[in-house]
């Protein structure tokens, strides 16, 4: 069946009359800043001390944007008698981020939990040598990166934290056990506090004599 004839004209006029009656979306950037969803992929945080140098970030990086430098050391054995053994400790970790695509791969491989997203998105330079973050500007961007949404009312407790909970309770019962042991140490006893009539089994008639 043939069109009628301007047909198209009106559906195209009932398009723009539609838009203009919408409200306006324009983002007002940056006088207003945007909501971002929580998992927005803006640049990339380190934390440091999860990092074991193993290199697999480096490794598995598409751009191979990421500069990872480290060196050895030899740690004294953690009980007498046991072997030395040693350590990668980090010298220079670095991002590209005028390379970085925010693939996500390094995030996802790191074993040890040191990379995650932060939304932020507002490190624009003028100098492309600028986009290289070292590990302290990596640092700083870990302050950015939002807390993890609350887990599921009845989620099994991830590893980390119930190791961390276990280790605070161990520690609780231990310093519990010690004071206790204080207080039973400084409670007078003996024959000396029953002499002075202070203990418990001690003479109390002395308080007591006729007037
Ligand atoms: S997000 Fe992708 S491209 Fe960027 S540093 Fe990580 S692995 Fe490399
Ligand atoms: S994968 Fe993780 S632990 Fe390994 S070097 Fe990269 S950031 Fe460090």
């Amino acid at each position: 069946m043939s069109p009628i004839p301007g047909s198209g004209l009106a559906k195209g006029l009932a398009v723009t009359l539609r838009t203009m009656t919408r409200r306006s979306v324009t983002a007002q950037y940056p006088d207003v800043l945007p909501e971002l969803p929580p998992r927005t992929r803006g640049v990339i945080g380190l934390f440091e001390e999860n990092c074991t140098v193993c290199m697999l970030c480096a490794r598995e990086c598409p751009d191979w944007c990421i500069y990872i430098d480290s060196h050895k050391e030899t740690v004294p054995p953690a009980a007498p008698g046991g072997r030395e053994r040693s350590r990668n400790v980090l010298d220079r970790f670095a991002i590209d981020f005028s390379l970085c695509m925010y693939c996500g791969i390094c995030i996802e491989v790191c074993p040890f939990d040191a990379l995650f997203w932060s939304p932020e998105f507002e490190y624009a330079e003028t100098d492309i040598h600028e986009l290289t973050h070292e590990r302290d500007k990596l640092r700083e961007w870990m302050w950015t990166v939002p807390a993890p949404p609350p887990l599921d009312p009845r989620a099994e407790e991830p590893k980390e934290l119930a190791a961390a909970r276990k280790a605070a309770e161990k520690l609780e019962a231990a310093e519990a056990a010690e004071a206790a042991a204080a207080a039973r140490a400084d409670e007078p006893s003996g024959p000396a506090a029953e002499a002075d009539g202070t203990g418990d089994g001690g003479d109390r008639r002395g308080g007591e004599g006729p007037a």
